[in-house]
């Protein structure tokens, strides 16, 4: 029998998985899809906790102390990250405009941006969803006193993907620099860009590179003479499978045991406890029985919650949610209601039933964007709220 089964291995699953490995329990992780890290920038996003702690019911009423521990629990999990609690960095956005971070890959800090006369924009040639002279216009208006150029860089090894019209996403640029041509382009590159240095306070921003792919890079960079500031991107991200890879590498390290590309179908309750999810895989039913289970199956975008035109339906348990009176807002980028919708728990992260408060399941722990009452782009919060769930529900199991 597992310690614990955690259905779900996004963020807040990864998370719970780590931190109860680390507790010497033993964990089995299953999950259809590797979660949105991958889509995502690889930056963490905490919001304003205090004042999110007094929206009635927002996740961090519950959560709100714990999340500091798990911010630090996070950079102790992951050091290629940096972030100091109460202090928000920014990050380049892929259209060149700042935007907060509050635990963002070393890479991607744009704090030198700040000190820089002269900023020198990279452009690799073909890489997808780049607008460089969008990116170009919107680093003039915020760094008015900087000049800015843009260094032109055309790539032998994909002559061919433009040939045919196909853009170069930026998670197969990222993975071009860590091979040995890649490496040999960035050497004379940074070669190329310290000979022409007309002061010491120029900076290099460079979409498509992410240092913490790989350490040659990272080994590279390191002794370079001038700052070099990665992008994010456009989904998929080099830096959030990065980040997805990290985790799941720690996790595993620690023994803990992953089931890719099933799901749960059902998990089997008796008397108040769940005792055995029912997994199908390659046309086979397994059943798996745990002490405790965690349920990260990631809201409405992991489909953990499915909604038709007659029922709105928790995937796994079958659990009531808390669905909000109004679905949707009419304004384009307004809040939307329905982003509202999820399990409400009790201070254990245990489910409960909406209406009457009363604890379904003792020993399940329900965490991530399956939780009722917030929506993470309007409070920026996902990372924080989902990282400090599964942080929490790590301790439980
Ligand atoms: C495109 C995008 C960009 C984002 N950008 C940011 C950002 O910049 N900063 C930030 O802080 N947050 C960002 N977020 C939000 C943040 O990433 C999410 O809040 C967080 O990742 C949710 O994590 P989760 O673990 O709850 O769910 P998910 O990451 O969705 O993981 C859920 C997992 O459960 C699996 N699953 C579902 N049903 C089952 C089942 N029955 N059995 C087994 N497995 C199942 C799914 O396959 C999936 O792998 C972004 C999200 C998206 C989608």
């Amino acid at each position: 029998m597992w310690d614990g089964l955690v259905i779900g291995g996004g963020i807040a699953g990864l998370m719970a998985g780590i931190r109860a490995q680390e507790r010497g329990k033993r964990v089995l992780i299953v999950s259809v899809g590797t979660g949105s890290l991958a889509f995502a920038s690889g930056v963490l996003d905490f919001g304003r906790v205090e004042l999110l702690r007094q929206e009635e019911k927002h996740p961090y009423v519950l959560l709100g102390e714990t999340a500091e521990k798990a911010f630090s629990y996070f950079l102790q999990c992951c050091p290629s990250h940096h972030g100091v609690w109460g202090r928000t960095g920014m990050a380049l956005t892929p259209l060149g405009t700042l935007r907060a971070a509050d635990l963002l890959p070393e890479g991607l800090d744009a704090s030198p941006l700040t000190h820089a006369n002269r900023i020198v924009l990279v452009v690799p040639e073909g890489l997808k969803d780049f607008f460089p002279e969008v990116v170009k216009a919107n680093l003039q208006k915020q760094f008015i006193s900087s000049t800015i150029q843009l260094k032109r860089l055309r790539i032998e090894e994909f002559v061919d993907w433009q040939a045919v019209g196909k853009p170069i996403p930026d998670t197969v640029y990222a993975k071009f620099w860590c091979s040995e041509q890649g490496r040999e382009t960035l050497k004379n590159l940074i070669g190329e860009m310290t000979r022409k240095m007309v002061s010491d306070s120029e900076t290099l921003v460079f979409p498509g590179l992410h240092v913490a792919a790989c350490p040659e890079v990272e080994k590279i960079l390191a002794q370079a003479p001038l700052p070099v500031v990665e992008m994010t991107s456009f989904p998929p991200s080099a830096a959030g499978q990065v980040l997805y890879d990290r985790l799941r590498g720690r996790f595993k390290a620690l023994g803990g045991e992953l089931l890719i590309g099933s799901g749960v179908e059902r998990v089997e309750v008796e008397s108040g406890q769940a005792r055995r999810a029912i997994v199908k895989s390659k046309g086979k039913e397994i059943s798996f029985t745990a002490k405790a289970f965690v349920l990260a199956t990631g809201g409405f975008f992991g489909r953990g919650i499915v909604a038709s035109s007659t029922e709105v339906r928790e995937t796994v348990f079958g659990l009531p949610l808390y669905v909000p009176p109004e679905w949707s807002e009419s304004s384009f980028l307004g809040a939307q209601p329905y982003a509202y919708t999820g399990v409400e728990v009790d201070h254990s992260l245990r489910p409960c039933d909406p209406v009457t408060g009363k604890v379904l399941l003792e020993n399940v722990f329900v965490v991530g964007r399956m939780l009722a009452h917030w929506d993470p782009w309007v409070g920026h919060c996902g990372g924080g709220v989902s990282l400090t769930s599964g942080f929490l529900a790590g301790g439980l199991l």
